[in-house]
């Protein structure tokens, strides 16, 4: 799910980086990534090691 969400905002950002306006589908797959995150913080709990 982590691999996918980063692929899903690597795309969006190659999108963009060929000239598309896509900030709003950007802000979209970053906000899916910072849940991520999130996530794996928890999963690992090292939180307190990653910020
Ligand atoms: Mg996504």
């Amino acid at each position: 799910m982590m691999f996918e969400e980063m692929a899903e905002l690597q795309k969006e950002l190659c999108k963009n980086a060929r000239g598309k306006d896509n900030r709003a589908e950007i802000a979209e797959e970053i906000a899916d990534v910072h849940i991520m995150l999130d996530q794996m913080e928890i999963l690992h709990n090292c939180k307190e090691l990653s910020r």
